[in-house]
């Protein structure tokens, strides 16, 4: 058995496996082969690789002679790889395009954003991993940017309030955003539509923020779901006063394979005070302001929105090293005594996404089939 790691796109700084997770593999009799740079911008080099016990190879060797293939992302995979298993997080519910190219060359892919959430799952779960990194660096990079102290100071020069941070969504990103807000001295207000979270919100130093009347999420395994219209004009009612408020938005708010709730109008925007930051995760899946770009930064009546979705690569060695022990568990679960498959488990197939020459995850065929 061989598992390939290759180099990201551009765009990406992370890598799938980090060298300390290679040694791992190598014990257990896996041989391991690392694109050539593959690790370099998340600060692991092929040295670093080759004393782990991998072998450094072009591009073309690790495609052509790995059974498996770890990437983070898609994009830079060719449709030409028959029979090869796949290992990422490759979003299906939002990019199908390439999918039936996959099925067609037989490839078995394993997209593990759609691991079923469960405890078992945990140590595998890579949406957990990178949402606390995203939560933890959404107040940083807030803090970088605000004009305003986060603690409250008493100076001979003055006093100073503590700033006010309006959480959107808290989910794991969010009660990392909370927990670290609060570690910097701010005073925290938190919105989400499940009730269950309040404990979790209180319990870290926050305000949970009631809205009656959410959407009953017993029967999406807590999970949330999309909101009546009702809902949703009296949670923006409540979110504009409290957003008039706030120094500092962190937005997290999202519904697994829908477009982020609009939860910050431009005109909720307009009244925040001038220097108040933004930061908006959800902004690759719509955003939750109106004004939000992806990857974008823009500034509306002197409020900065950033558009970004993608810090947990700001932080590549910690967010690859996670991210690498979510796939070496994941390929514990996969790799069976033999070097065959484990399709057994329920946590295998929940995240198999092509196997056979098909599309076989339920939900992704519902989207590819609805257009
Ligand atoms: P997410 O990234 O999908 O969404 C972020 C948060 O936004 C969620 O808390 C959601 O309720 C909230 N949200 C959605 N619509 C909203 C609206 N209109 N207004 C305000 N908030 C809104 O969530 P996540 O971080 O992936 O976690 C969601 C749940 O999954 C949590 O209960 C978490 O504990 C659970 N979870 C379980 C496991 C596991 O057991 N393996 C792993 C991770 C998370």
């Amino acid at each position: 058995m061989i598992i390939g790691v290759l180099k990201e796109p551009a765009f990406e700084s992370r890598v799938s496996l980090l060298a300390e997770a290679v040694t791992a593999l190598v014990k257990k009799k896996v041989e391991v082969w690392v694109e050539a740079g593959a690790g370099i911008s998340a600060y692991c080099g092929d040295d670093d690789y080759s004393k782990a016990g991998a072998s450094i190879r072009s591009r073309g060797d690790v495609l052509g002679g790995a059974d498996i293939l770890l990437s983070i992302h898609y994009n830079d995979i060719p449709g030409t790889l028959e029979h090869k298993v796949l290992i990422g997080v490759y979003q299906p519910l939002y990019n199908s395009a390439h999918l039936a190219v996959w099925a067609k060359q037989h490839i078995t892919s394993f997209s593990l954003d759609m691991l079923p959430r469960t405890t078992r799952a945990q140590s595998m779960d890579v949406l957990s991993s990178q949402a606390n990194i995203a939560g933890y660096k959404a107040i940083l990079l807030a803090a970088g940017l605000s004009p305003h102290y986060f603690p409250m100071m008493m100076t001979a020069a003055g006093s100073i309030a503590p700033a006010k941070v309006l959480i959107l969504g808290a989910g794991v990103a969010g009660l990392q955003a909370i927990a670290t807000a609060r570690r910097l001295g701010a005073v925290v207000e938190v919105f989400d539509t499940r009730p269950a979270v309040k404990e979790e919100v209180m319990s870290l130093g926050g305000k949970f923020i009631e809205v009656e009347g959410a959407a009953d999420v017993s029967r999406a395994g807590g999970y949330a779901v999309e909101q009546s219209e009702d809902f949703l004009q009296r949670q923006q009612q409540k979110i504009a006063e409290s957003i008039a408020r706030a120094d500092i938005v962190v937005a997290t708010a999202q519904i697994p394979g829908n477009r982020a709730p609009l939860l910050v109008t431009s005109a909720m925007i307009a009244v925040m005070r001038k220097g108040s930051v933004i930061i908006d995760l959800a902004a690759a899946t719509g955003g939750n302001t109106e004004v939000t770009r992806n990857n974008e930064t823009v500034f509306h009546k002197g409020v900065i929105v950033v558009g970004n979705s993608a810090l947990p690569a700001t932080m590549p060695y910690d967010a690859s090293k996670l991210y690498g022990k979510n796939v070496s568990n994941f390929l514990q679960l996969i790799i069976g005594k033999e070097g065959d498959l484990n399709f057994g488990d329920e946590l295998v197939k929940g995240c198999c996404i092509t196997h056979d020459g098909k599309v076989v995850h339920e939900k992704v065929k519902d989207i590819i089939k609805n257009g």
